[in-house]
């Protein structure tokens, strides 16, 4: 039968649209403000590479042509500087869109994903979006259990997404426990390991993600340029994954999906490996300096191991303190309940920041 008006597919019904951090334009027309910062999305605070920028305006004079859908210049850097062959890199239009690609290419309606309460967002929406369904595993001191997640799998487990570190709450899983899951989880699914703050990782919890993709043929790293490389609006990420991962996406990915500044901006970022260490120096620094600052005003905070902080609030919910350091000119981002997540910016930026918080009153 024909439904009487146009109708959106019915598992769209319960995706709640990607609410995205506010942009500073909007707070600045809203609350008539001339100075906003914006800790709220965990971008780079000292911005792209100055190489990045530079091969941006070279590469702007060729804007007229299509990019190139292979990748072909990043795919050879990205795979110097990750020892893995060429064919194993999946490249999106950021890493979010290869988390679509993954369930456009593997789920079909009544799959389902595991993934943990108190994490990204995206990996609720892509089952949903495709007619499957996630199964979401408690957090346990606010980040993956890795035993849970095995013990939630089904038949019909075709994906378990970790953030690792873990989006928004900066905790890690433990480099030999993850190792020992991959080994549990059966080969039929697959592993998306999200590793987009990869780089702020201390040494001693950073395992050999990319080595293992070459064991494990289920599993997959996804990173991106979005955070220590300060390319968030140009959209850039990659994958390493096995060659019939990067296969089966291929039948689902457009034929142009990384744009060519963006193309032109990683190959350059990925040289400038001054940038990245200042950038990750940066935020291991000021997270622990804004952990410490917030836990003198009552906030209890979670160890992060990337570049922002996750914080209870001593009192009120985080929209209250959200609308009330808005008003200030400082973007946070609120998350549920007493839940906020804030971005380590430069030092003034956290001064300010704390500055604000001290005159609210809740
Ligand atoms: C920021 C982020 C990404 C990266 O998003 P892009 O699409 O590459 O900008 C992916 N996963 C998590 C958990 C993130 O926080």
């Amino acid at each position: 039968m024909t439904p009487a008006s146009f109708v959106p597919r019915p598992c769209l019904q319960d995706i709640i649209p990607y609410q995205p951090g506010k942009p500073i334009d909007d707070v600045k027309r809203e609350f008539n403000l001339k100075q906003v910062i914006k800790l709220a999305s965990n971008e780079n605070p000292l911005g792209p590479s100055p190489l990045a920028m530079a091969a941006v305006r070279t590469a702007l004079a060729n804007a007229a042509l299509y990019p190139d859908g292979s990748c072909h210049l990043l795919r050879r850097a990205l795979a110097r500087k990750l020892r893995v062959a060429p064919q194993s890199l999946l490249l999106g239009n950021g890493s979010n869109e290869l988390l679509v690609q993954l369930g456009l290419a593997f789920l079909e309606p009544g799959d389902e994903i595991v993934t943990s309460h108190m994490s990204f967002v995206v990996y609720t929406s892509v089952p949903q979006l495709m007619g499957a369904k996630a199964v979401l595993v408690p957090a346990v001191r606010y980040g993956f259990d890795l035993p849970g997640l095995l013990r939630a799998m089904t038949s019909k487990t075709r994906i378990v997404f970790i953030a690792n570190p873990n989006n928004p709450t900066g905790t890690v899983v433990d480099p030999e426990e993850l190792q020992t899951f991959l080994a549990q989880v059966p080969v039929s699914c697959l592993v998306a390991l999200d590793e987009a703050y990869d780089e702020y990782v201390d040494r001693k919890y950073h395992g050999d993600s990319i080595g293992w993709t070459k064991k494990y043929p289920n599993l997959v790293v996804l990173r991106t340029f979005s955070k220590a490389y300060g390319l968030a609006g140009l959209r850039i990420g990659y994958g390493v994954a096995a060659p019939e991962v990067v296969q089966a996406i291929e039948c689902v990915r457009e034929p142009f999906n990384v744009n060519s500044l963006a193309q032109a901006a990683a190959v350059a970022a990925l040289s400038d490996r001054q940038h990245v260490a200042r950038t990750v120096g940066l935020a291991k620094a000021e997270r622990s300096w804004l952990a410490c600052r917030l836990s003198e005003l009552d906030f209890e905070t979670v160890p992060s191991q990337a570049n922002f902080v996750f914080a209870k609030a001593p009192a009120g919910n985080a929209q209250q303190w959200f609308q009330s350091l808005l008003r200030q000119g400082v973007i946070i981002r609120p998350i549920t309940g007493p839940y906020v997540r804030i971005t380590a910016g430069t030092r003034p930026q956290n001064e300010r920041l704390i500055r604000a918080l001290k005159k609210i009153k809740v």
